[in-house]
């Protein structure tokens, strides 16, 4: 929902010291999480992101979130899917040229941004998105790129 959206970035402190939390947590639970099977939680677990961030960030569940570098602002809602920074066609008050009634995402990012403490990850370059990913959970793959593998783990 857009109103939520923009309240979100507006709040985007607070969640990336709420998402700095949870990630933490995630990262502790790693080894019960993978003795139960990162596989076998991926539906469920996509389907709860999918609940949540979709009312908070109007997520569209791309599978390589990016929240944490564009001040929770959702690069997904721009019509271009741009991930790098806007298109040149913002308008002058800040709305999308496409969606005239909506306010570009990446100017959104960059007030969000500028709320964090960590908001010059906003210049970090991101990589092509990887659309196989679509659909799928990014929580779960943050947990599969940095919690350490124990040997008997599947
Ligand atoms: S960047 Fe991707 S995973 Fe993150 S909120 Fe947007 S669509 Fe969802």
């Amino acid at each position: 929902m857009y109103a939520v959206r923009l309240w979100s970035v507006r709040r985007a402190r607070f969640w990336e010291a709420f998402y700095r939390r949870f990630e933490r947590a995630g990262l502790a639970a790693a080894p019960l999480l993978r003795r139960i099977g990162l596989d076998r939680l991926e539906r469920p677990t996509a389907a709860l992101e999918r609940g949540v961030k979709g009312l908070l960030f109007d997520c569209r569940m791309c599978g390589a979130c990016i929240l944490s570098h564009t001040g929770m602002s959702c690069p997904m809602n721009c019509p271009k899917q741009m991930r790098n920074g806007p298109c040149g066609g913002v308008r002058p008050d800040g709305h999308c040229e496409v969606r005239p009634e909506m306010r570009c995402v990446w100017v959104q990012a960059w007030e969000g941004s500028r709320r964090m403490a960590e908001g010059q990850r906003i210049l970090e370059l991101q990589p092509p998105l990887d659309r196989t990913r679509e659909g799928s959970s990014s929580w779960l793959r943050v947990l599969r790129e940095k919690a350490p593998v124990s040997p008997r783990a599947p």
